[in-house]
């Protein structure tokens, strides 16, 4: 069990003054570690974020026309809301502390909503049923009125959000 008493990022023996659950030899290392850690998550990230433009090309590409169709002409984005269960959670979600998020493509933006021309994919963190809400094209993007019925739809992949305000688990399955 030599490894263990190792450090995890030089492999430098570890002192026999350091405490049994060090891995590190130093702060430096320690630091290193944690770069790492979130290099890694941010290419994981970026990695999740391909695969679903790729996995789901032929669901975005239909569900751009359908918007399309469904969209009354003062219409420059979207939103989509998750039923909590308590209330309707709307995406993209803006914390208050929140200037920019991230769209799919990794690109930044303000926009709390998702944007129509040019398409933006959705992301959502949950595969369930969404309702439809289109936004003006002017700003500051109210809400349009309903058409002739609410819009549901199944976003078919999910991608993990931070700090939502809710617990997820807590969506009805009827939703899903
Ligand atoms: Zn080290």
């Amino acid at each position: 069990m030599e490894d263990s008493f190792r450090c995890v990022v030089c492999g430098n023996p570890l002192a026999n003054k350091t405490k049994l659950s060090a891995r590190y030899c130093d702060r430096g290392c320690r630091n290193k570690a944690i770069d790492l850690r979130r290099r890694q998550e941010t290419l994981r990230r970026r990695n999740e974020n391909e695969r679903v433009l790729q996995e789901f090309s032929m669901w975005m590409a239909g569900f751009q026309l359908d918007l399309l169709r469904m969209a009354p002409a003062e219409a420059g984005g979207y939103r989509l809301g998750l039923w909590t269960g308590q209330m309707m959670y709307w995406f993209p979600s803006l914390l208050p502390s929140q200037v920019y998020r991230q769209t799919l493509h990794r690109t930044r933006t303000q926009d709390p909503f998702f944007s129509l021309h040019p398409f933006e994919p959705p992301i959502v963190p949950l595969v369930a049923h969404y309702k439809v809400q289109f936004v003006q094209n002017i700003p500051p993007h109210p809400d349009l009125p309903e058409s002739d019925k609410a819009w549901w739809l199944k976003v078919p992949y999910a991608l993990p959000h931070r700090r939502l305000p809710f617990n997820l688990k807590a969506v009805p399955r009827e939703k899903r």
